[in-house]
């Protein structure tokens, strides 16, 4: 009888103790991966910032790591030829925005209705210049990516408003 008791106990607390693991680690994340459709728990990345500087060109650091912004309408963002991509981060590899949430918003920046999903970005109030703003960053390496605003198409009704420099296209054969 005792060891049915041990049994239970142990199955019971069992998927806690999982948990428990999994947040205890502040060196994993949870993100989703477009190619698999699965959550996956991967390692952050940390970097000292002249490791950032040796991976990144200047411009994509002074955005990325020092919140800069690419002037607008300079640069044209990668269209796949397939008609199907995902733009990944340049910094670490996640996906961000899937190709079919990307529409035109005149503001001469890349623009997406929605992330890949709420997991791969991180927001962050922004007051900086006297404005108020929600600055979009990479959930994974911690890298600026651009800011959100209310004013976006349905279905969801929000601008992603991404420096294309931050972004890498991965383009998804038909
Ligand atoms: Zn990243």
């Amino acid at each position: 009888m005792r060891h049915v008791y041990i049994f239970i106990f142990t199955l019971v607390t069992y998927p806690f103790i999982g948990q428990a693991d999994m947040a205890d680690n502040p060196n994993q994340i949870e993100i989703y991966n477009s190619s698999t459709g699965k959550v996956e728990s991967v390692d952050r990345v940390i970097e000292s910032e002249a490791e950032w500087r040796k991976i990144l060109t200047p411009e994509q650091y002074h955005i990325m790591r020092e919140k800069g912004t690419e002037r607008a309408f300079g640069k044209s963002c990668a269209i796949p030829r397939s008609g199907k991509g995902i733009y990944q981060c340049v910094g670490c590899g996640i996906d961000l925005f899937a190709y079919g949430t990307k529409f035109e918003s005149g503001t001469g920046w890349p623009s997406f209705f929605e992330p890949v999903s709420e997991l791969n970005v991180k927001l962050k109030e922004d007051r900086s210049f006297f404005m108020h703003r929600t600055e979009v960053l990479c959930a994974r390496c911690g890298a600026h990516l651009g800011h959100v605003f209310d004013d976006g198409p349905l279905p969801t009704g929000k601008r992603y408003c991404i420096n294309t420099v931050a972004l890498k296209l991965k383009e998804v054969e038909k």
